[in-house]
């Protein structure tokens, strides 16, 4: 710690707590306060925020505790909502709940009065959860069970975990009797993982209520060195992904089971897709990914593994780009997350074909999940590309689009988030999550990075503010395959030490 400058602070108690956590990971932020000190002078009286609502795991178990899976068309997130309000409304936060059309799904948003008019920050974290698969878990996904220095849950990582780590780290400040210097305001907002009344609905309706400065939401992985728990690389998301499908349908004669033929529609569709399966888009590195690559190199103490990014950075030719990323992602503790950042990526996600075991079906889809790099491969490229790769495979091949939209103006548009540039890192967020990710993380690294999924940041990018993402808590790559899949969990420690985080980025608002 630069104590010289901490020294110099006024608030001395408060920053004496942070030097007090430096690099303490088993630490949380529970407990009794280290010191009141000076900065009560200036504050206001402290609010009496209820100890577990400070701690973070606490917080989380109970978030876990709510079913609010979205199958696909909303979640139940209304008594989620509700428990979430009580905890802010007990610290003294106005908090309002924002219905969408469906009664049980409905946005949250508290708001922490800053004492200037400077333009707020937003934390945007979405209450919904992927359903599961409830008999392929070893706990229940609806409780919150920690096990072996574990949290297991639906939306340990995705993202209840930093729902918890926001909320009570901005707790911590208003025990304190802590101000900021501007508004904060938390969004708990639905219908992110799929559904009409998401951020964008909310945006159209409610925009006085969001406009903000500047935005952190999910995203920027913490990841560890071969150990899985050593802190490498922090990382804060500037831009997504671009989020596009494909319908791949073959065509056969239907006809009776007991006569099969080769050419049988789910046959055709199986080859195609085996094919699509095997062949990977050209690697297109960008500034933030490059910067993102050559941070990896600089964190990781695998040294081969350094070399081999150095080689695909300085790579000249299209051939030794491949070859190099090739010995990348071999080598990557985090192997499909490092492959998905250097390319268009296809993922088979849902596939119908058939209806009756005497009828061989004249038809076989599947939908192909896509994700381009911005500034990278445009969608538009890359679909030629693929139909050319199966132009042999009487398969169709077709862009999904929204109805009653060509798909010439459907890849204007993706053309359009194609273009989006990433956020602006001269902001006072983007400085504060440095900052805090430095004292928190002092042997690891941090760079800005592109996220290889999606937010529900749109409607803030619409309007030209810059939106940021982590998800604060150091994983292994089991737990970041766990994500949408199965027995999703994230290290306790990892989510104390993340909680800390937060306070410390949070701390840098604080008058
Ligand atoms: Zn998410």
């Amino acid at each position: 710690m630069k104590m010289g400058r901490l020294l110099s602070n006024q608030m001395l108690g408060r920053r004496s707590l942070l030097g007090g956590l430096a690099g303490v990971g088993a630490v949380g932020l529970t407990g009794s306060r280290v010191f009141d000190g000076s900065s009560a002078l200036a504050s206001p009286p402290a609010v009496n925020v209820a100890p577990a609502d400070l701690d973070s795991l606490d917080l989380l178990k109970r978030m876990i505790s709510y079913d609010t899976q979205n199958f696909g068309t909303g979640g139940k997130t209304r008594p989620f909502a509700e428990m979430l309000k009580g905890v802010w409304d007990a610290a003294g936060v106005s908090t309002e709940i924002i219905p969408t059309p469906q009664p049980d799904n409905v946005h949250l948003v508290a708001r922490i009065k800053g004492t200037t008019s400077a333009a707020p920050v937003l934390i945007l974290g979405h209450s919904d959860v992927v359903p599961v698969e409830k008999e392929r878990w070893r706990t229940d996904p609806f409780v919150g069970t920690v096990r072996k220095g574990q949290i297991f849950g639906r939306g340990a990582l995705d993202m209840k975990g930093m729902d918890a780590a926001s909320v009570s780290a901005l707790l911590r400040h208003i025990d304190e009797g802590g101000q900021f210097e501007r508004d904060i305001i938390v969004l708990t907002d639905c219908d992110e993982e799929a559904g009409e009344y998401g951020s964008s609905w909310l945006a159209e309706q409610h925009w006085d209520k969001l406009d903000a400065g500047m935005v952190l939401t999910e995203g920027g992985w913490f990841l560890a060195q071969h150990d899985r728990t050593t802190p490498m690389l922090i990382t804060v998301t500037r831009q997504d992904k671009v989020y596009f499908n494909l319908d791949l349908t073959a065509r056969g004669v239907a006809t009776h089971s007991s006569k099969p033929n080769p050419n049988a529609a789910i046959v055709k569709l199986s080859r195609a897709v085996d094919e699509l399966a095997g062949w990977l888009a050209p690697i297109h590195l960008t500034p933030v990914t490059r910067e993102y690559f050559a941070a990896l190199a600089r964190a990781t103490h695998d040294r081969a593994f350094a070399k081999a990014i150095r080689m695909l950075l300085h790579a000249r030719s299209h051939d030794t780009r491949e070859r190099a990323a090739r010995v990348v992602v071999a080598r990557s503790d985090y192997p499909w997350l490092h492959s998905a950042l250097l390319r268009t990526t296809t993922a088979f996600v849902i596939e119908d074909a058939g209806y009756k075991e005497n009828v061989i079906p004249s038809t076989a889809h599947v939908r192909v999940n896509c994700r381009g790099i911005p500034g990278g491969q445009k969608p538009r490229a890359f679909l030629k590309q693929v139909r050319s790769q199966l132009a042999h495979r009487d398969v169709r091949v077709a862009l999904a689009r929204p109805e009653g939209t060509s798909e010439a103006e459907y890849l204007d548009q993706l053309d359009k988030s194609w273009a989006t540039r990433p956020a602006d890192l001269d902001t006072p967020l983007y400085r504060a999550i440095k900052k805090a990710a430095a004292a928190t993380y002092p042997h690891a690294v941090f760079a800005p990075a592109l996220f290889e999924a999606g937010t529900s940041l749109q409607p803030w990018r619409e309007h030209h503010i810059p939106g940021y993402g982590v998800y604060p808590y150091v994983i292994d790559n089991d737990q970041l395959v766990a994500m949408h899949g199965n027995n999703e969990g994230i290290y306790v420690d990892a989510l104390r030490k993340g909680t800390a985080f937060m306070y410390r980025m949070f701390d840098r608002f604080r008058v």
